[in-house]
């Protein structure tokens, strides 16, 4: 029994790589010439009470996809410290839910959304405020900020 289990857990590792094989060619063959920056995080860190969640995080090989991809294009590490807490146009703070709604400014953006562009900033040594954030998204036309105008989109 566990011989069999094992053999079907191998062929899923080895799907799951395969996967991120292709996603990450995709990625830096649409993308040639750019850096990608990922969170450099901490399996361990990320842990909490929540059986999904930690499942979650035990199943997610962010390594393996940030070593796949750096084979194939320029790969800089990010410290993920407040990149999903952080409002994109500045304050700290920490809503729930897959809608980022900033208790400062008011700002609704989609959660990874939010997370990204904080990176974003990152990678370019900014920082986060309300100017460079209206800047930005002015020069970014054609993204939605919330998940909510994409399902309007396809409606
Ligand atoms: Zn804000």
């Amino acid at each position: 029994m566990r011989r069999v289990l094992e053999k079907y857990s191998n062929r899923e590792k080895n799907r799951a790589k395969d996967f991120i094989h292709k996603i990450t060619r995709v990625i830096a063959e649409a993308f040639r010439g750019y850096v990608h920056g990922f969170e450099d995080l901490n399996k361990e860190k990320m842990l909490n009470k929540s059986r999904t969640h930690n499942r979650n995080v035990a199943k997610s090989d962010w390594k393996t996809i940030i070593s796949l991809m750096s084979y194939k294009s320029r790969v800089r590490l990010l410290n993920p410290y407040n990149s999903a807490r952080r409002c994109s146009s500045g304050m700290v703070n920490a809503p729930k839910g897959a809608l980022y709604e900033c208790k400062g400014c008011g700002l609704k953006i989609d959660r990874q959304l939010n997370a990204c562009i904080n990176l974003y900033l990152q990678m370019e040594g900014l920082s986060p405020s309300p100017k460079l954030f209206t800047e930005l998204v002015k020069r970014w036309s054609g993204f939605t900020l919330t998940g909510g105008e994409a399902d309007a989109r396809l409606r």
